[in-house]
C-alpha cells in the first residue's frame, strides 16, 4: 500500500515593517525573537505526529527570508528526520528588500529549492502606493540575486487592482516580470477587506484608515480587464494558467498549494498556522506570538481550535477547491468521495450558474468559464452548505474570495 503523501507548513510571523493591506499573522519590529522562536518551532514539531511521507515543506509568512539560512536548515532537517523522508519541494517565501538580503547560497545548502519572491510590482509608483519597503530595482536585484545563488524555481507575486494603476500599467509591469523568465507566477488583486473575517487578523488602526482611503479609489471593472490582460499575456508566452491565482511553466506548479486544493493532510506549525487531517479535523495555533512561544515552551500545544468538519461542509471545500483549478474538478472523483455526481447534488448551482456562464461541464470536469474566474464568489453562493459556512479554512476561504 502506498504511503499517503504529507506537507508542512511553516508559518515565520516577523516582517520588517507591517503592510497596511496584509491580514496575515504578522508582527513588526521583533526581529531578535527569532532565535527563540526557531527553537519554538522545533519543541512544536516534536510534539507532533509525524504522520506520511513528507512532500512539501513551504516556509510561509510573515517574512521567512529573516531567518538565517542556519535556522532554515535546522526546521528542513528536523521535518527529514521527524517524517524519515527527503522533501521534494521546500519553498521559502522572501522579501526584496535590500535592507534585509538573505544568504541565498545559505538557503540553497540548506535545502529549499523553491522561491517566492514577494516582488509585488515592478514599477516604483505601485510600490509606494502599496507602501511597501522596497523598489522596483531592489526587487530586479533580489531576483538576480536569488538567480545567480543557483535557484531555478523561482515564483513571482504580483498585485494587480492598486489605484492609479492603469492597464497599460500593469500591462508594462507584467511584461517587465515575464522578461525576468520566473517558472511561476502568482497574481493577487489587491484585497483591501475593512471588515476581515475571523481567520484575518484584526487591521491595525491607521491601517483600516489606509484601506478605506484607498478602497474608494479602487475599479472593479478595471481588477477584471487586468486579469484578463494576464491570461491573455502568460498564455501567449507560454504560461500554463493552472488556478485561479497561478500560472508555471509546464511542471513547475507549486505542489505545496495543489495539496491544499486537493485537500491534502497538511501539519502547520507555528503562530496563527493550520492544520488539516485529510479527512475531516482541522485545527489552528494560536496567532498571539507570545502566547505561542509561551505554550511551546511549557511543554503545550500551542493549538486554540479544532474542529470536525461535516459531511455538507467537506462537500463544498471539495467543490470550492476544485473549482481554483483552472482545468476543473472532477465529477468522478467527488461522486467516489461523496457518494453523488456533484452536478445532481448540487443541480440548481451547477444549473444557474452554467445559465450564467460563470461554469461549465465538459465530460467528467466541472469548472469556471472565463467569466467565472473573474466571479468565482458568485458561482459558489448556490454550493454553499446553509450551516458552517462562516468556518472555512484559510483555503478555502482564499477561494470564496477569488479572484
Ligand atoms: S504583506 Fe508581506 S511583508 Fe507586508 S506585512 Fe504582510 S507578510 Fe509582511
Amino acid at each position: 500500500m502506498s504511503v499517503a503523501s504529507h506537507h508542512l507548513y511553516v508559518h515565520v510571523p516577523f516582517c520588517r515593517l507591517v503592510c497596511a493591506y496584509c491580514d496575515f499573522v504578522t508582527v513588526g519590529g521583533r526581529r531578535a525573537e527569532l532565535p527563540r522562536y526557531v527553537d519554538a518551532l522545533l519543541g512544536e514539531m516534536s510534539m507532533r505526529p509525524a504522520r506520511g511521507e513528507l512532500e512539501t515543506v513551504y516556509f510561509g509568512g510573515g517574512t521567512p527570508s529573516l531567518l538565517a539560512a542556519s535556522a532554515v536548515e535546522r526546521v528542513v532537517q528536523e521535518a527529514r528526520d521527524r517524517w524519515r523522508s527527503v522533501p521534494v519541494e521546500v519553498t521559502l517565501e522572501a522579501n526584496p528588500s535590500q535592507r534585509e538580503v538573505p544568504d541565498w547560497s545559505g538557503l540553497r545548502l540548506a535545502g529549499v529549492n523553491r522561491i517566492s519572491l514577494g516582488l509585488q510590482s515592478l514599477r516604483d509608483a505601485e510600490l509606494r502606493t502599496l507602501a511597501r519597503g522596497h523598489t522596483a530595482s531592489e526587487a530586479r536585484r533580489a531576483y538576480l540575486a536569488a538567480r545567480s545563488a543557483g535557484f531555478d524555481n523561482v515564483s513571482i507575486d504580483l498585485i494587480y487592482g492598486i489605484p492609479g494603476q492603469s492597464l497599460a500599467d500593469w500591462r508594462g509591469g507584467l511584461r517587465a516580470a515575464i522578461a525576468l523568465e520566473p517558472e511561476h507566477l502568482s497574481l493577487y488583486a489587491l484585497q483591501l477587506a475593512l471588515a476581515p473575517d475571523e481567520w484575518a487578523a484584526p487591521p491595525r488602526s491607521g491601517a483600516l484608515r489606509w484601506r478605506r482611503r484607498l478602497a474608494a479609489r479602487q475599479q472593479d471593472d478595471l481588477a477584471a480587464d487586468q486579469y484578463r490582460l494576464a491570461e491573455d499575456l502568460l498564455d501567449a508566452v507560454g504560461y500554463h494558467h493552472y488556478e485561479l491565482s497561478s500560472w508555471a511553466r509546464v511542471g513547475r506548479e507549486s505542489r505545496h498549494n495543489a495539496a491544499y486544493w486537493a485537500r491534502r493532510a497538511y501539519t502547520g506549525i507555528g503562530a496563527g498556522a493550520h492544520s488539516y487531517d485529510g479527512e475531516a479535523i482541522r485545527s489552528w495555533n494560536t496567532g498571539d506570538l507570545d502566547r505561542y512561544l509561551a505554550d511551546v515552551e511549557t511543554g503545550r500545544q500551542p493549538v486554540t481550535g479544532t474542529e470536525r468538519l461535516s459531511e455538507p461542509d467537506r462537500a463544498f471545500e471539495a467543490i470550492a477547491l476544485g473549482l481554483r483549478r483552472v482545468e476543473g474538478t472532477s465529477r468522478c472523483a467527488f461522486a467516489a468521495e461523496f457518494g453523488e455526481d456533484p452536478v445532481h447534488r448540487f443541480a440548481p448551482a451547477v444549473e444557474q450558474g452554467c445559465a450564467n456562464g460563470l461554469l461549465e461541464v465538459d465530460d467528467d470536469l466541472l469548472r469556471l468559464t472565463p467569466n467565472g474566474r473573474l466571479l468565482a464568489n458568485e458561482a459558489l453562493l448556490g454550493f454553499l452548505p446553509e450551516a458552517g459556512a462562516s468556518r472555512l479554512s484559510e483555503p478555502v476561504r482564499e477561494a470564496a474570495a477569488a479572484r
